[in-house]
C-alpha cells in the first residue's frame, strides 16, 4: 500500500514491526541504558507523547509494563499522554458555539466523537435528542452530500483536528461548497503547543514522542525552530509497537550521551519536508491565529481560522452574535480533571471518577469521549485486560 507517497509493504509492517523477537532485542537494549543512566544519577525519565494513537499503541501492546520501573538499578521511564486528542482540546466556546447554531435551525455535521463530547452547558448529542438536525459523517465530503440533497437547509460542518485532518476540508472548500454549506473550523496546530508544554511548571518533561501522522503532513522541518531553541531530545515514531519501542530507545539514547537530537525514526512515512501539496492546501484556506485549547488555555499561532476570503462560508462570521460570549463559561466539568490529563499532570486513574461515575458508556469529560481521548483508551483496555 502506498502511505504517504511511499510504498509500504503490509506483510513487512507486521512482520517486522510487530515481530517479537525484534521487540525482545529492543526492550533489553532499553533496560540496559536505563542502567546507564541510573549509573549516571538520573531516576526517572518522562517521555511524553501528543499523540492519540501512540496512547492507544501503549496501551493496546501494554508497553508500560515492559519498560524499566526504577528497579534493579535502573531509571524509572515513564510515559505520560499530553494533548493529542483532538476532540478533548477543542475549546468549548466552539462546541456552545455549533450547540446555538443548532438549535438556531442549522444541520450541524460533524465526526462521531465531536457529537458526544459536552459543553459547557450542554452538547451537540443533547441538541439532537431535543429536536435538532445534527449529524454524524466521516468527512466534509459526506456533509457537501447532505447538503446537495438537502437544499434548502443550512448545514455547517464542524471541522476539528490537527494538522492530519486539515488538507481534506482544504481541498473541498477550494473545489468549492454548495451555497448551503459553511464551516467551523476548530483546527489546532501540534508544534506551538509543545513549547508550551516543555515550560509548563509543573510537568518537567524529559523528551517528546512526537506525532507520526501530523508529521506526515508538516515534516520533520517543521519541529526545527522548537528544537533549536530548547534543544529537548525529540523523535518522531509510528504505531507499530517496534516503532514504538525505537522511539523510547533513541531518547534515552540521547539523554544518556547528553547528544539531544530530531530524530526521525518513522522515515518510511515521513519526510524532512513532509507533505508540501498538503501544507499548500491548508495555507491556501486557512491563516494561523491565537487559539484556545480545551484545558490549556491560549496558544499562540496555534489555530487554524478561515481566510478573510472565506467570510461566506465561516460561521463565525456570518452568525458572530450566537458565538458564545460567556466570561465564565466552564471549561471542564466540576469534578472532572480533563484539565490535568490533557497536559499529562496525571493519570487517568488520579481521577476519583475514572471508571466509577466516568466511563465510556456515562462520561463526564471530554477525555472520556474521544477516541483517542486518554482516560477513553485507558477504560477501553482497563476493561478488555
Ligand atoms: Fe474527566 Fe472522566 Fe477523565 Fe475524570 S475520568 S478526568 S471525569 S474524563
Amino acid at each position: 500500500m502506498f502511505v504517504g507517497g511511499l510504498f509500504v509493504s503490509v506483510e513487512n509492517i507486521l512482520t517486522e514491526y510487530r515481530n517479537k523477537e525484534v521487540a525482545k532485542k529492543i526492550i533489553k537494549r532499553i533496560h540496559e541504558t536505563a542502567h546507564e543512566l541510573y549509573q549516571k544519577g538520573i531516576d526517572t525519565v518522562k517521555i511524553m507523547h501528543v499523540c492519540g494513537t501512540h496512547e492507544d499503541t501503549l496501551s493496546k501492546w501494554a508497553i508500560r509494563t515492559v519498560l524499566p520501573n526504577g528497579e534493579n538499578q535502573t531509571a524509572r521511564i515513564k510515559m505520560v499522554a499530553g494533548p493529542g486528542c483532538p476532540v478533548c482540546i477543542t475549546p468549548v466556546e466552539d462546541i456552545e458555539f455549533a450547540v446555538n447554531l443548532s438549535n438556531a435551525g442549522l444541520s450541524i455535521l460533524s465526526y462521531g466523537d465531536m457529537i458526544r463530547v459536552p459543553g459547557a452547558r450542554s452538547s451537540l448529542f443533547e441538541s439532537k435528542i431535543k429536536g435538532a438536525d445534527v449529524r454524524i459523517v466521516y468527512s466534509l465530503h459526506d456533509a457537501i452530500k447532505y447538503a446537495i440533497e438537502n437544499p434548502t437547509k443550512k448545514v455547517c460542518f464542524l471541522s476539528p483536528g490537527f494538522e492530519t485532518t486539515a488538507p481534506a476540508p482544504a481541498v473541498e472548500i477550494l473545489n468549492g461548497l454548495p451555497k448551503n454549506m459553511y464551516i467551523l473550523s476548530s483546527h489546532r496546530l501540534v508544534p506551538p503547543a509543545l513549547e508550551v508544554l516543555t515550560t509548563h511548571p509543573a510537568l518537567n518533561i524529559d523528551a517528546f514522542i512526537l506525532p507520526g501522522h501530523v508529521s506526515t503532513i508538516i515534516g520533520v522541518k517543521a519541529y526545527r525552530a522548537y528544537f533549536e531553541k530548547y534543544k529537548m531530545p525529540c523523535t518522531i515514531t509510528g504505531f507499530e509497537p517496534v516503532d514504538m519501542l525505537m522511539g523510547i530507545l533513541s531518547l534515552l539514547e540521547q539523554i544518556r550521551d547528553d547528544k539531544p537530537k530530531l530524530e526521525n525514526r518513522y522515515p518510511r512515512v515521513v519526510t524532512e519536508e513532509g507533505n508540501v501539496i498538503a501544507q499548500q492546501k491548508i495555507n491556501q484556506v486557512f491563516k494561523v491565529t491565537d487559539g484556545n485549547w480545551r484545558g490549556i488555555g491560549n496558544i499562540p499561532q496555534s489555530a487554524l481560522e478561515l481566510r478573510d476570503e472565506f467570510d461566506d462560508i465561516n460561521v463565525k462570521v456570518i452568525y458572530e452574535d450566537l458565538f458564545p460570549q460567556d466570561e465564565d463559561l466552564r471549561e471542564i466539568p466540576k469534578g472532572c480533571r480533563c484539565d490535568q490529563i490533557i497536559i499529562g499532570a496525571i493519570e487517568p486513574n488520579e481521577c476519583p471518577l475514572f471508571l466509577k461515575q466516568c466511563t465510556p458508556e456515562t462520561p463526564i469529560g471530554p477525555c472520556m469521549v474521544g477516541l483517542e481521548g486518554t482516560c477513553r483508551i485507558q477504560a477501553d483496555f482497563s476493561v478488555s485486560m
